[in-house]
């Protein structure tokens, strides 16, 4: 299984379909990433907060696919919104994931209220100019909060994970990424599961193409361009998750997936968000 690659905006290849690994404890994420990485994914979506970075660590170092072929992103957290604390915080997950060289690295909410994301860009430009990591971005940025990054930042972003699901499709946000050269990255693509996947269009697309609810989703987001991280700890679906690259929704299907964005958010707004 070849999944494609998104080129980003410093001629980095990203793979468009990785493995995110949010709630998988330590223990559990050697197995679980090993059983990704068997089936065919090369990209890895974990950060500090998840408390599962030596376990990705362990998965990726004992794997036989050699480290060029892997694309590994992890993330700084809201404490860390400060030059010296981003660079050591840096050092630490790099020591706990044991690597030398990170594929992408993002700040994981911007806390507006906390106005300190700057700060904290500015180490992840100081990474990247030490070759550290191949590409830096954000997660949780906001029309206004990418603004200000384009703005006053050195080094445009490469990525913004955002949550993004047929229930909250993100339209304005993801024009902005495309008129200023961000990849979209899609977190809960599945919109975690709960509900979106017993969706009757999302069934009845399901039984007319053969395939499973979370093939189609993942197919629309594929489709529109998104990178796309789903999740899980079971073989048969993680297996699942990755065969969606041999058939095609029509642009009605598309947009009649489209049509189930009702704005509806599953985590914490990030204009607010502030833990
Ligand atoms: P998801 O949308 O990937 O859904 C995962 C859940 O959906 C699983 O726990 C399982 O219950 C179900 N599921 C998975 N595959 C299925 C299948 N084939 N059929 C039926 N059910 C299936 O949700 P997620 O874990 O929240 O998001 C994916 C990744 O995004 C995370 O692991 C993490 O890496 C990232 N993430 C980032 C942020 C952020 O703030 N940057 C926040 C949340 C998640």
């Amino acid at each position: 299984m070849t999944v494609p690659n998104i080129v980003l905006n410093n001629g980095v290849p990203m793979p468009q379909l990785g493995y995110g690994v949010w709630q998988v404890e330590d223990a559990e994420a050697e197995k679980a990433v090993a059983t990704a990485l068997d089936a065919g994914y090369r990209s890895i979506d974990t950060a500090a907060l998840y408390y599962n970075e030596q376990g990705v660590g362990r998965a990726v170092r004992s794997s036989d696919v050699p480290r060029e072929e892997l694309f590994l992103t992890t993330k700084l957290w809201n404490t860390e919104h400060e030059y010296d604390r981003a660079l050591a915080a840096f050092d630490q997950s790099m020591g706990r994931l044991g690597l030398d060289v990170l594929d992408l690295y993002l700040i994981h909410w911007p806390v507006p209220a906390q106005d300190r994301y700057m700060d904290a860009w500015r180490a992840l430009e100081r990474l990247y100019r030490d070759g550290r990591v191949r590409a830096i971005g954000v997660s949780n940025f906001t029309v206004e909060t990418l603004t200000r990054l384009l703005d006053e930042g050195d080094v445009p972003p490469a990525v913004n994970q955002i949550e993004l699901h047929p229930t909250l499709a993100q339209a304005e946000l993801r024009a902005f990424h495309r008129e200023n050269g961000i990849a979209t990255e899609a977190w809960s693509p599945l919109g975690q599961g709960r509900g979106l996947l017993e969706e009757p269009t999302l069934v009845r697309l399901s039984a007319a193409h053969g395939r499973t609810p979370a093939q189609i989703v993942l197919r629309w987001h594929l489709q529109l361009g998104n990178i796309v991280i789903p999740k899980s700890v079971t073989p048969s679906r993680i297996a699942e998750n990755l065969d969606v690259f041999g058939f095609e929704l029509s642009p009605e299907d598309m947009a009649e997936i489209s049509a189930l964005d009702v704005g509806r958010r599953l985590g914490p707004d990030p204009a607010t968000m502030s833990f």
